[in-house]
């Protein structure tokens, strides 16, 4: 029998290989919604091609190019943020939330809110929101299935033992394209998102670079695996094969490895509690040699410290590191502001003043996220 899928985000990178495996696997699914920003084409095409029953853009200056692509295909075209919480409103087996960005924070409520089975990607949501989207989990019954390839293997050595009986996490870092760079102030954009071992996104690829990325998987894992943010940790990895690592209090450390292709983690997540067939190479042990691991640099790449700090600060802290790091990577990719300036200005933020009261609804972490933005492009402006 097939299952029902949605996929928020479905033109992006993680979406577009979250439609790969659907169409490999095509009579087990029946695709309800689909939605994008503004990348009309993209989403009408893969609509039409997936028999969607709905597709949204965020942007509601495209609705009238999304209808005109849809004509005469019977999908129904909407636009705006409350049509995508509608479209996740729509009661799924398996919503994969991938759209980029605190963004994609309202949809994942309301697909949580209906009690249903979410792959996540879009760790932003669960960075700003913390334990207002854990309690509404539990609240509500869903299921949270991690897509970051980090947490997916957690998640998966985690199959192996109790969660108290773990002694410790360790997230793999790759380190990405600017480890070994001497001069961080004069990094393109370019340079920035020419990650050596993924093919991602330029948000998330930035957010390698910076080691925010880390940084926000860090708060990530300490949402989903509650162990204590002590006993979670860090280590760089450049080869990327061992993609996390979990240690029980016998000393036994159970690891997860694959190749760098998002879909082993959307498929797991896909397939979840089961397996289903990749088209993956099978691993390769003699051809990758070697693997070799480091303690990360948090003097030249602060992003992991800033965030541990907000992790244990807790309330609004991490929304407001999410949304500065939002800001800053946005301007660093418009060439606003040099590379070295992301960190700065996300420390900057998380200085200002007090920090707002630990928000209590998704009303509350929208706000602090807007001001936080605000406040953040206040910054940038010149003096
Ligand atoms: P992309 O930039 O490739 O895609 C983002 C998707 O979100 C697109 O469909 C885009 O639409 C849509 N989108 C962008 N802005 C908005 C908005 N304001 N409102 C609604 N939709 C929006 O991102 P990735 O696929 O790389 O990443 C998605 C999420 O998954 C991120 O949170 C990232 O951290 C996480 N992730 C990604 C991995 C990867 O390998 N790419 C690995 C692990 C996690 P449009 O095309 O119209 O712009």
């Amino acid at each position: 029998m097939s299952r029902s899928l949605s996929i928020f985000g479905a033109t992006g990178s993680v979406g577009e290989q979250t439609l790969d495996l659907v169409r490999r696997n095509r009579a087990d699914w029946n695709v309800v919604a689909l939605t994008a920003n503004s990348n009309v084409a993209a989403l009408a095409d893969a609509a039409r091609e997936f028999a969607a029953e709905v597709a949204v853009v965020a942007d509601e200056r495209y609705l009238d190019n999304l209808r005109d692509a849809l004509a005469g295909s019977g999908i129904e075209a909407a636009a705006g943020r409350s049509a995508l919480c509608e479209a996740a409103a729509r009661p799924v087996d398996m919503t994969v939330a991938a759209i980029v960005g605190c963004a994609g924070l309202g949809p994942v409520m309301a697909a949580i809110e209906q009690g249903g089975t979410i792959a996540l990607a879009n760790k932003e949501a669960l960075v700003s929101a913390g334990e207002v989207m854990t309690a509404a989990v539990d609240r509500h019954g869903a299921t949270l299935l991690p897509v970051d390839s980090e947490h997916n293997a957690i998640f998966q050595c985690l199959q192996g033992g109790e969660l108290a009986e773990v002694r410790s996490i360790t997230l793999t870092a790759s380190g990405g394209p600017l480890r070994l760079v001497e001069d961080l102030s004069a990094v393109t954009p370019e340079q920035a998102i020419a990650h050596p071992n993924w093919d991602m996104g330029a948000k998330i690829s930035v957010d390698s670079a910076t080691m925010f990325n880390k940084g926000l998987e860090l708060i990530e894992a300490h949402h989903l695996f509650p162990v204590g943010l002590d006993r979670i940790r860090i280590v760089v990895h450049p080869q990327s094969v061992i993609h996390s690592m979990v240690e029980y209090r016998d000393g036994s450390t159970l690891a997860q490895l694959g190749p760098s292709d998002m879909r082993v983690p959307i498929a797991s997540c896909l397939a979840w509690p089961a397996r289903m067939d990749t088209p993956m190479a099978p691993l390769d042990l003699p051809a990758i040699g070697e693997m070799s691991f480091f303690a990360p640099d948090e003097v030249r790449f602060p992003a992991t410290r800033l965030a541990r700090e907000a992790a244990q600060a807790g309330g609004a802290a991490p929304a407001v590191l999410n949304a500065a790091n939002e800001i800053a990577v946005a301007a660093f990719l418009d060439r606003k502001i040099p590379f070295s300036r992301i960190a700065l200005l996300v420390e900057d933020v998380l200085n200002q003043g007090d920090l707002p009261r630990p928000p209590q609804t998704l009303e509350d972490v929208l706000r602090v996220d807007e001001d936080a933005r605000t406040l953040a492009m206040r910054m940038l402006e010149p003096a």
